[in-house]
């Protein structure tokens, strides 16, 4: 039987989170950054290395004061968390532990949405995992969809992607399983992931878009992964970015979704019925008409990127998905018009790479259920 995740403590879930976005820290560090007295860091941490949560890896002694202070950071193998990312034909998963470090990964095709034959699949997936990792104390699922709480409980309120309509679909598989699950939206999973464990680590602010199939937006306000009062924050596909472009279906002409989607880069390259690789080839070898659609890509993504730095004013904007070569190929188109659409006094934003991954994905949903345990 698997270990149920403590109830923590404030001080020490705080102090826990301190540490898992830092990697290591001192006991100096912990407390100055969380305002607590010698006394209050003593009762949190000793808990946190009862519970073996966090384990002592030597001292540091460049404090001010010139005092040695013992150095933490998260046990490994101790706690283990499996994350899961559904698309609507397959179903990747992972197994991380505290510190949202790999340890497996698996992928199956899935040929059924129904909500109760996923979470029967998920929780064969578990066994199947467990054989070799027993820590797994909870799951996090990520999907395309709407994730609400209602009166306590999460729900996904819609997935077009899944056929899903207000499922709750956490319930189900914590019923199914015995284990602590959690859904969430994959945008705003892989944004929070990026916030604690990746390109955004320590940020209070921070954008992630993602361009591929669809065009996806999550978003870090004062520290916290916004999500709306639907869950559908940072639905960006149908912006209007330059007018007057192709239609892209919905009677927008030049909205992100006439140009930026990759099945829509083929189409507007010419090379309908080639894949979206085999357009990236073309542009790469020269190949006009796919060089003209990844140039209007470009310019799309540049003026979708600006309003993105004009509504959440972020630190920084994680571009990654699928869509990544339009980056690559148009560049220059990309800087340009997310320099033209800003205002002259604005600050220049960062934009970091972060290449796709559907394994990423799946951690992100890992990460989700460390998330939620520590109260987030
Ligand atoms: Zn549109």
């Amino acid at each position: 039987m698997t270990e149920a995740w403590p109830a923590l403590p404030d001080g020490s879930r705080l102090a826990l989170r301190e540490i898992l976005i830092h990697g290591v820290l001192s006991r100096a560090e912990i407390a100055r950054s969380l305002g607590l007295s010698r006394a209050s860091l003593t009762r949190a941490m000793r808990i946190l290395v009862a519970q073996r949560l966090v384990v002592e890896v030597g001292t540091d002694v460049r404090g001010a004061t010139g005092r040695p202070s013992e150095l933490l950071q998260v046990s490994s193998g101790q706690w283990e968390f499996l994350g899961i990312k559904l698309t609507k034909d397959r179903l990747y998963a992972a197994v991380t532990d505290l510190g949202g470090r790999v340890l497996a990964l698996h992928e199956e095709v899935i040929d059924d949405t129904n909500p109760a034959s996923l979470a029967e699949r998920i929780a064969a997936v578990l066994e199947r995992l467990r054989a070799a990792h027993p820590a797994i104390c909870a799951i996090g699922v990520s999907l395309p969809g709407d994730v609400i709480v209602r009166a306590g409980e999460s729900v996904v309120a819609a997935s077009v992607f899944l056929g899903w309509h207000e499922v709750p679909f956490a319930g189900m598989l914590e019923e199914r399983t015995g284990v602590a699950s959690f859904t969430a939206n994959d945008v705003h999973a892989l944004t929070a992931k990026e916030h604690w464990f990746g390109a955004g680590a320590g940020r209070g602010s921070m954008v992630l878009v993602t361009v591929g199939e669809g065009l996806g937006l999550g978003l870090i306000a004062n520290g916290q992964v916004s999500t709306g009062e639907h869950g559908r924050l940072g639905r960006i596909g149908h912006l209007p970015v330059l007018g007057g472009g192709p239609d892209c279906g919905l009677g927008h002409a030049g909205c992100a979704s006439s140009y930026l989607p990759s099945p829509v880069v083929v189409r507007n390259a010419g090379h309908e019925g080639k894949t979206y690789e085999q357009v990236v080839e073309l542009a790469r070898d020269g190949d006009e008409g796919a060089l003209a659609a990844f140039e209007d890509a470009g310019r799309a993504l540049g003026v979708l990127l600006a309003t993105a730095v004009h509504i959440a004013d972020p630190s920084a904007i994680v571009l990654t998905g699928d869509g990544l070569p339009v980056y690559d190929l148009a560049r220059a188109a990309v800087d340009d018009s997310l320099r033209a659409a800003l205002a002259p006094y604005t600050e220049p934003v960062t934009v970091e790479v972060q290449p796709f991954e559907f394994s990423e994905w799946a951690r992100a949903g890992a990460v989700l259920a460390i998330r939620r345990l520590l109260g987030e």
